[in-house]
């Protein structure tokens, strides 16, 4: 960085900038550089789904934070930390780590299994591996971890993890430069969840928020009425001997529903329980990380460690629902619910039970997490009449299975976001993790709720910028901690 003379603080997006993936951002103040999140593109493959990399020079990177385990902002980081000249230091909370390490793991098993399957179309089975897993153990190793609520001091960046909600270990990190302030959101969800603490506002003023715009404007529905729907959509169907596939990703978002079918499964055991029509989670991390789950309860929020007292049993110990660790044990008889992975059904399991399921009209998809542009998973939303075949694009299968999408993927909507920001109350807001519609709206909808700010000391500006445009900002007067 000793060509810059510039004393501004900037912000460069390498990936996740006006679209939803491969997030990576990062800022510059006072000759720091701080990375923030790491991950991969799901709708592209190999070196395509990389944040963009070469446009700066990575060995000037001083800290890099990863903000949760999700691919999207995770992904990347053995590439970086192995196959380039990165020499930071890399930080995440204690479960993200705990987390990130099968989760990769499966990543680098399914990316090559992948290729495997259409090595026929493709000149070399190593094109679209990344990193391997020697690499990601290498990697591994070397991240250190954080608690929330504590200071890390790393040559002049300060930087504190706080609560995000959405999955567990999502951080917010406010980063501290000589005297500026800065917050990076991650993904976070304020709303209250079965077992996470949602986000909270850090005491210290934020100078410059960066913050996630995945729903735009949008509005949720009250949870209470997802819930119901989520429940009454798999009842209907199953009853009329349906199967149900809901693909999630393997591990986070996917806990929450099955302390929401566990408990209706208790409650309608009737008719659903005793095996009558099982709940079949297909992961071969389930058992794993299940000890993550259990192991870190303490993380959680006091519903469910009032839970976890009262009964003296592990919530996540679940009376209704059957792991599967390999698919080929799944006896495909009568109606049954199925959560398998990945949860955007690019590839894997849940793709071949999509393909499996969805010409019979009783069936039903359903989609929970959010989807991401150019996956299976928004395709279907489309409601084609055919779908490629994964293993075969040639063949295509018919669709006349149900598809319906209720959200439960723990993202802020307009008015969570819009509360927090006012509660934040920073001058400069740079939006991060979102398609360009939703963010231009959002950008709109702020510019005009802070418009009574504005030609005053006060004003708030917001920036939606592209991936590799540069931000600069000035701040005059901004008072050096040391
Ligand atoms: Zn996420």
């Amino acid at each position: 960085t000793g060509t810059t003379t510039n004393d501004n603080f900037r912000f460069f997006g390498l990936g996740g900038s006006n679209e939803v993936g491969r997030s990576c951002h990062v800022i510059r103040y006072k000759g720091k550089t701080v990375m923030l999140d790491a991950g991969v593109h799901p709708a592209y493959r190999g070196m395509a789904s990389l944040p963009f990399y070469d446009e700066i020079d990575l060995s000037t990177i001083d800290v890099l934070l990863i903000s949760h385990f999700h691919l999207d902002h995770a992904a990347s980081l053995p590439y970086v930390m192995q196959k380039t000249n990165f020499k930071g230091r890399v930080f995440m909370t204690h479960p993200t780590k705990a987390i990130y390490r099968w989760l990769l793991k499966d990543f680098v098993r399914v990316t090559s299994l992948s290729n495997n399957a259409n090595s026929n179309i493709r000149t070399s089975n190593d094109d679209d591996n990344l990193y391997n897993d020697t690499d990601l153990v290498e990697s591994f190793d070397r991240i250190e971890t954080i608690d929330y609520h504590s200071t890390m001091d790393i040559s002049g960046i300060k930087f504190t993890a706080y609560h995000a909600g959405h999955v567990l270990g999502a951080a917010m990190f406010q980063i501290e430069i000589a005297g500026l302030r800065i917050l990076f959101t991650g993904d976070y969800s304020r709303e209250v969840d079965r077992h996470l603490n949602s986000a909270e506002v850090p005491p210290f003023s934020t100078d410059v928020l960066i913050v996630e715009s995945t729903f735009g404007t949008a509005t949720h529905e009250p949870r209470i009425t997802r819930e119901r729907k989520l429940t009454s959509l798999i009842h209907n169907t199953v009853v009329k001997g349906g199967r149900v596939l809901l693909p999630v990703f393997a591990l986070g978002r996917a806990q929450e529903l099955l302390l929401i079918l566990d408990e209706y499964w208790t409650q309608h055991s009737n008719d659903l329980g005793n095996g009558q029509v099982p709940i079949y989670y297909a992961s071969n991390l389930a058992r794993k990380c299940l000890n993550v789950f259990q192991t870190y309860i303490n993380m959680m929020n006091d519903n469910i460690r009032k839970k976890f007292r009262d009964s003296k049993t592990n919530p996540f110990i679940f009376k209704n629902i059957l792991y599967l660790k390999n698919i080929d044990d799944f006896q495909d008889f009568g109606p049954s619910v199925m959560l398998a992975s990945p949860g955007m059904l690019q590839n894997g399991v849940s793709r071949d039970l999509l393909e499996k399921w969805c010409p019979e009209e009783k069936n039903l998809v359903l989609i929970t997490g959010y989807s991401i542009e150019g996956t299976m998973a928004k395709f279907l939303m489309l409601q084609p009449d055919h779908i490629p075949s994964i293993n075969n694009p040639d063949i295509s299968v018919p669709r006349r299975c149900q598809v319906e999408e209720i959200s439960f993927a723990a993202h802020v909507d307009f008015q969570e976001n819009l509360d927090f920001i006012e509660q934040v109350g920073a001058g400069k807001i740079i939006l991060v993790h979102g398609e360009s519609n939703p963010m231009g709206r959002l950008k709109s909808a702020l510019l005009s709720n802070f418009k009574n700010l504005k030609n005053t000391e006060k004003e708030v500006k917001v920036y939606n910028p592209r991936n590799c445009v540069l931000i600069s900002l000035e701040f005059k007067g901004v008072k050096v901690a040391k």
